[in-house]
């Protein structure tokens, strides 16, 4: 499905979706990753856009650089929060501050993720905005840095991170029924996570006049690789048949949680960790991005 001969149609392709792709004017993890921030208007090299007829938005953990396209083309006009700036123009920052959390549906989080072994801990990032302003604010933050899985040992975090508590849960439960299953099926236990990132308030990749990132908002974590308790590191950034299948299985897992992944082979900003947040967009639309090799 992405054999050689698909490369004819990719140019078109690729113009089509910059046409009606407003929100994903994350452009640089929507371009090919031989782009660089400012080549907007060259053409792609080798996007292996799939076949050029529309066909059903497909599972998350299919969605390969070029069938993206076809799961994009058909889509109708934005909502107005997904309108952020196009990927032809300097992208603006539009999006809305994140809605504040109610104190119910807080409470009601909170304990949700102490039930899936989270740990919140009072002290949050440093960097964290006092109540949060504007895009910077994070609704309902948890500060965390261990969930413990039910067989009885926890996993550590190798720093603390902040995020809204709906992805402090999301985290929770990635860890403990998928990270955790994967290193048990690699016949040993997950240990720790390495390289954790959680809110910051800057731009999409630390770029200036790019859209505010989903870290601001606490909406999105970083993570460079995993450490198992036989003493192996797997960083996402190697490229080794040793590794491979805990990384592919990684990659599926984060991909089927998270509406957002990027990885390695997604552009530059990611080629040594990946990224994952729970950005809503419309459709349920699902970025997928990270080439396992
Ligand atoms: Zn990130």
């Amino acid at each position: 499905m992405r054999g050689p001969r698909r490369l004819a149609v990719a140019g078109m392709a690729w113009a089509m979706v910059l046409a009606v792709l407003p929100a994903e004017a994350q452009a640089p993890l929507a371009r090919p990753k031989s782009a660089l921030p400012g080549a907007k208007a060259a053409a792609p090299p080798a996007p292996a856009a799939g076949p050029s007829v529309p066909l059903p938005k497909p599972a998350p953990q299919r969605l390969a650089r070029g069938e993206r396209s076809r799961a994009a083309v058909p889509l109708p006009l934005p909502r107005p929060e997904d309108v952020g700036g196009s990927p032809s123009v300097a992208p603006q920052d539009s999006a809305p501050p994140p809605a504040p959390m109610e104190e119910a549906a807080f409470a009601a989080c909170l304990k949700d993720f102490t039930a899936r072994g989270g740990e919140a801990i009072a002290k949050a990032d440093p960097d964290e905005p006092a109540k949060g302003e504007g895009a910077c604010a994070i609704p309902g933050p948890v500060a965390f840095s261990r969930v413990t899985l039910p067989e009885g040992p926890a996993v550590t975090l190798d720093s603390a991170v902040t995020v809204r508590c709906t992805m402090a849960l999301e985290l929770a439960s990635w860890i403990r029924d998928d990270l955790a299953a994967i290193a048990r099926r690699h016949g040993t236990a997950l240990a720790q996570l390495k390289g954790v990132g959680g809110h910051a308030c800057r731009p999409r990749n630390g770029q200036a006049g790019a859209q505010i990132s989903e870290h601001a908002s606490g909406n999105a974590f970083d993570l460079l690789g995993i450490k198992l308790a036989d003493g192996r590191v797997v960083e996402f950034s190697q490229a080794d048949a040793a590794t491979k299948d805990i990384r592919a299985e990684v990659q599926k897992s984060a991909c089927e949680r998270f509406r957002t992944v990027l990885g390695p082979g997604a552009d530059s900003a990611h080629a040594s960790h990946v990224h994952v947040d729970m950005r809503q967009r419309r459709n349920d639309f699902r970025m997928c991005q990270w080439d396992v090799k």
